[in-house]
């Protein structure tokens, strides 16, 4: 009987390992690994730069330079090196990633570069100096909010967050900053509490691309929190969120107004705006 459950726990424990290495290494948690396979390393003084075997038209060395402006930027720091993972092929790219979008940064702060992405900045549809500073952005945060923390941090702060840091909006698909108060004039607005939520589908976007617009609004909320409240309040606001999950409480306590009131005032203010 001893005997038989000893093996019993002998053979659980190796289905349980022999998961974990196929999940990790092979599988949808590849951005957590600890042990990478099929790529090669290249460390700098900020980075680590994995590029997929047979992937020969990556040429990344100049990335590790964004990271001080990055940081400038949030007034904070990166806690390790991101790891960013450029990949050679859709199907890799499908197995290894939990995301489908263009580029993903995940929790303990390492980014996934499609290789769709990679084939757009080629061709010029896309900047991959501003999308890589985007998920820089999410990955400073992430990885001061911590591995699984970061799950709470609100995603539509972050979006608005990363696309107002780099400038995104009038680039690529991102509608500007004057067309996106013309959108939201007309009638197109999503509550940023619905974002990623079931309620987005509630929501109704006449628009061109609706997740670049989604980010536009959100990047014109924080441009309107700075601009009338400024930039240092901004940065308490924003790093609160990092030891705080009640967002509408810490936003109460630095700005001395409730978040929805401040939405419905901001939206008066697109109204009248004649820019
Ligand atoms: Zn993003």
């Amino acid at each position: 009987m001893k005997k038989k459950s000893i093996t019993l726990i002998i053979g659980i424990t190796i289905i349980l390992l022999s998961f974990l290495t196929y999940i990790f290494i092979l599988g949808k948690l590849f951005p957590y690994s600890p042990i990478i396979i099929g790529f090669t390393k290249y460390e700098s003084p900020n980075t680590i730069i994995y590029i997929q075997k047979g992937n020969t038209s990556a040429n990344y060395n100049w990335v590790d330079s964004l990271i001080p402006s990055v940081e400038k930027f949030h007034e904070l720091k990166f806690n390790s090196k991101p790891k960013i993972f450029f990949f050679r092929d859709k199907k890799t790219y499908s197995h290894r990633s939990l995301s489908k979008a263009r580029f993903c940064a995940f929790t303990n702060g390492n980014i996934v570069v499609s290789p769709w992405a990679q084939k757009e900045a080629e061709e010029g549809k896309i900047s991959m100096e501003i999308y890589l500073k985007h998920e820089l952005s999410h990955s400073i945060i992430l990885q001061n909010k911590g591995i699984l923390a970061g799950l709470k941090y609100p995603k539509w702060l972050l979006e608005g967050i990363a696309t107002y840091s780099v400038n995104q909006m009038g680039t690529s698909f991102y509608p500007g900053k004057e067309e996106t108060y013309t959108l939201i004039k007309q009638g197109n607005f999503m509550p940023p509490y619905y974002f990623h939520t079931k309620k987005e589908a509630q929501i109704k976007l006449n628009v061109k691309y609706i997740p670049p617009f989604m980010y536009s609004e959100f990047a014109c909320i924080v441009d309107y929190l700075i601009e009338t409240r400024g930039r240092d309040k901004f940065l308490v606001y924003m790093k609160s969120l990092l030891k705080e999950d009640n967002h509408n409480k810490v936003f109460k306590e630095v700005y001395g107004i409730d978040f929805d009131e401040f939405i419905l005032n901001f939206k008066k203010f697109v109204e009248n705006n004649n820019g």
